[in-house]
């Protein structure tokens, strides 16, 4: 049975924070601000896996009060969350994902961002989709305060993948 889930994240943008967006650093004069590494990106596909299979979110499971998680490297908790999925009987169909960022140009970073991703969640990056849209310069996204991701992601029963 095939399964589809949503997720969703905002992140802030200051100064003196490394840019990690997809597993990929950025060259860019601010970072985005968390209690992990702040990746937006997985995080929105992170709350798509978990929804897509009915399993809570990545606060539930990662709690930004919890010190294990502080300044974590975001692919290890989307490692987590395909074990996770894998143990409930569930493989990944495809996932796709939008970042929404007025500055920097993520045009050129995306193959890298699909890489990266594709080799964390341990499957072929043509399963994986990521795009990028500026709001037009409108809203807290369009005015630079911060970058917001839209991920949706499709599952499904593994006896279905592997007939
Ligand atoms: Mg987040």
């Amino acid at each position: 049975m095939a399964r589809v889930g949503l997720g969703f994240d905002v992140h802030r943008l200051v100064e003196g924070r490394p840019l990690w967006l997809c597993g990929v650093n950025i060259q860019w004069n601010r970072g985005l601000l968390g209690h992990s590494d702040a990746d937006v990106a997985i995080h929105a596909l992170c709350d798509a896996l978990l929804g897509a299979a009915s399993l809570r979110d990545i606060g539930y499971h990662f709690p930004d009060t919890d010190p294990r998680y502080k300044g974590i490297d975001s692919r290890l908790l989307l490692q987590q969350v395909m074990k996770l999925l894998d143990n409930y009987g569930y493989g990944l169909v495809n996932c796709d994902i939008t970042i929404c960022a007025e500055q920097p140009k993520l045009s050129p970073h995306i193959p890298a961002m699909i890489n990266e991703l594709a080799t964390c969640m341990g499957c072929d990056p043509g399963q994986v989709s990521v795009k990028a849209t500026t709001t037009e310069k409108l809203g807290y996204t369009g005015r630079g305060e911060g970058i917001a991701a839209h991920a949706i992601a499709m599952i499904e029963t593994k006896s279905a993948a592997q007939p």
